[in-house]
C-alpha cells in the first residue's frame, strides 16, 4: 500500500504541468502557533509548500487530490535537535568501530533515517558521527534516500581523550594522536582549525563535548574537558561560517564554561546546579534534555556485557538523573528545546521523550511546541518549518488522538508528509 502511494507521490512531483493541489481535510489541526486544536480545517499543499490553511473542509477542484484526515489530529512535522543517524545501540556495540566499513555505516544510517521520518520527525539535527552523516544529508536532499531533513555537525569536536575522541579505549598502537581534522583539539588554534575543517567537510553547525560522556570508553563521565578559552575559540570561529555551537555537558563546571563562552544549546545538562541555571537564563542558552537517552542507557547498563566495563558505572550514575534535572530546569525558567539523542536508544522511539517531559511537569502543549517553532528558530529555519502556515514546507503529520490530552499518541504517528510528499499513510 505504502509503495503505491509513494509512487503516486513521485509522479505528482515529477509532472509540474499538472500542478494539482493536495487538499488535506483535518478533523483537528494543531498548527504549532496556538495552544489549542482547531476543528474541521483544510490544508492546501502545492508542490512542496503549504499554500493555504482554511476553516472548514474546502472542496477540491479539477484533479486535486484529497487526503482524508477527518478522524485525525494533524500537526507540523516534528523536529529533534539531537540524533545520531550513523549508529544505534546494541549489546557489545563498542566493537562496531573495528568491524564496520564506512559503507556498512552508510546503509544502516539510511535505514535509521527512514525509521526516524516514519516516526513523524521530518527534521533532525545530527549531533555527531564519522562524517557519513554529511553524505546521508546530501543523499536525502537529492531524493536518493528517504529520511528527514538533516542538519549535521559531521564529526563532534573533543579534546584528547575526551568524549568524542574517536580512539578512546583503543590499544596504544591503534590510538595514535588524532588532531583537528579528526575533531580532536588542544588549544584555541586547534579549535579554530577544527571548526574550519568542519566547514570544509560540509557540516551545518558545530558540536563540542564540553565534559566527559557516558558512552565513551573512558573513565570520566562529567568532568570539564574544554577550557573556556577553547570553547570561546570554537564559538568565535563558528560565527565566521554562521555555525551555532551545541555543547554536550553532564557536569556543572564544563557546562558553565560552555554557556559563558556563548554556545547555543547545552545537551543533557545532567548535573546542572543553581549557578548553571542562572547562567542559562542570563545568556539565553537553550537546554536539550535527552531524558529518554539517560533512562535507556541506565537500563542497558543493568544487562551484563551490554556496555564495556568503564561505561557501566557512568550510565548507572548519570542516566537516571536527567529527568529530575529537566523538571527543575523547566520550573526555574530555563528555555527548553526538544531533543532525544536517538541512536543511544533505538531510532523511531523519539516521541517517548514527550511523555517523559510531561511526567516531569511540562504541560503537553509546551512539550510539543518545543519540538516545533522553538527548534525551528534554533535551526534558523523558522520561516520554513515548525508550523502549518502558508509559505512553509509541507511537513505534516497526523495522529489518532488529541496529543494535548494524550501525549502518548505522538508515539504512533499515522501519516507523514515531508516536502509535500507522502511517506506514510
Ligand atoms: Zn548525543
Amino acid at each position: 500500500m505504502r509503495k503505491l502511494y509513494l509512487l503516486a507521490g513521485l509522479s505528482l512531483l515529477a509532472s509540474p504541468l499538472f500542478a494539482q493541489k493536495t487538499i488535506i481535510h483535518c478533523g483537528n489541526l494543531f498548527d504549532g502557533l496556538g495552544t489549542t486544536l482547531q476543528p474541521r480545517m483544510t490544508i492546501v499543499v502545492e508542490g512542496n509548500k503549504i499554500t493555504a490553511v482554511q476553516k472548514g473542509y474546502s472542496a477540491p477542484s479539477g484533479k486535486d487530490q484529497v487526503i482524508d484526515m477527518k478522524s485525525k489530529t494533524v500537526l507540523p512535522g516534528l523536529i529533534d535537535m539531537h540524533v545520531h543517524l550513523e549508529s544505534q545501540t546494541r549489546r557489545g556495540g563498542a566493537i562496531d568501530g573495528f568491524t564496520s566499513n564506512p559503507a556498512d555505516v552508510a546503509y544502516r544510517a539510511a535505514r535509521y533515517a527512514k525509521t526516524t521520518l516514519l516516526a513523524g520527525f521530518t527534521t533532525v539535527r545530527d549531533l555527531g558521527g564519522s562524517g557519513i552523516n554529511v553524505s546521508l544529508r546530501n543523499a536525502i536532499n537529492a531524493g536518493l534516500v528517504d529520511g528527514p531533513r538533516v542538519l549535521t555537525v559531521g564529526k563532534s569536536i573533543a579534546t584528547t581523550g575526551g568524549h568524542a575522541d574517536p580512539t578512546n579505549g583503543y590499544r596504544k598502537d591503534l590510538m595514535g594522536d588524532p588532531g583537528p581534522e579528526d575533531g580532536v583539539i588542544n588549544g584555541p588554534e586547534d579549535a579554530r582549525k577544527a571548526v574550519r575543517q568542519r566547514y570544509k567537510d560540509g557540516s551545518d553547525l558545530i558540536k563540542i563535548t564540553a565534559t566527559g560522556g557516558v558512552l565513551s570508553n573512558a573513565k570520566d563521565g562529567s568532568g570539564p574537558q574544554f577550557t573556556e578559552e577553547e570553547v570561546k575559540a570554537v564559538v568565535d570561529a563558528g560565527k565566521d561560517y554562521g555555525f551555532p555551537v551545541a555543547a554536550h555537558a553532564h557536569g556543572a563546571e564544563g557546562m558553565k564554561r560552555a554557556i559563558r563562552a556563548g554556545v547555543q544549546t547545552i545537551e543533557h545538562g545532567t548535573l546542572m546546579d543553581d549557578e548553571a541555571i542562572e547562567l542559562f537564563k542570563k545568556h539565553g542558552t537553550y537546554y536539550v534534555p535527552t531524558i529518554i537517552a539517560g533512562k535507556t542507557a541506565a537500563d542497558s547498563a543493568r544487562h551484563f556485557g551490554y556496555y564495556p566495563p568503564l561505561v557501566v558505572p557512568k550510565a548507572l550514575a548519570i542516566g537516571p538523573k536527567i529527568q529530575a534535572t529537566f523538571g527543575k530546569a523547566y520550573k526555574a525558567g530555563v528555555k527548553i528545546a526538544f531533543g532525544t539523542d536517538a541512536g543511544v536508544f533505538i531510532h523511531g522511539y523519539n516521541a517517548k521523550e514527550f511523555e517523559y517531559m510531561v511526567e516531569a511537569g511540562m504541560p503537553p502543549v509546551e512539550a510539543i511546541k518545543a519540538a516545533l517553532m522553538t527548534n525551528a528558530k534554533l535551526l534558523g529555519m523558522d520561516t520554513q518549518i515548525g508550523s502549518i502556515e502558508a509559505g512553509k514546507f509541507a511537513d505534516i503529520i497526523a495522529v489518532g488522538e488529541n496529543p494535548i490530552q494524550n501525549i502518548k499518541t505522538l508515539q504512533t504517528v499515522q501519516f507523514v508528509m515531508k516536502d509535500g510528499k507522502v511517506y506514510k499513510q
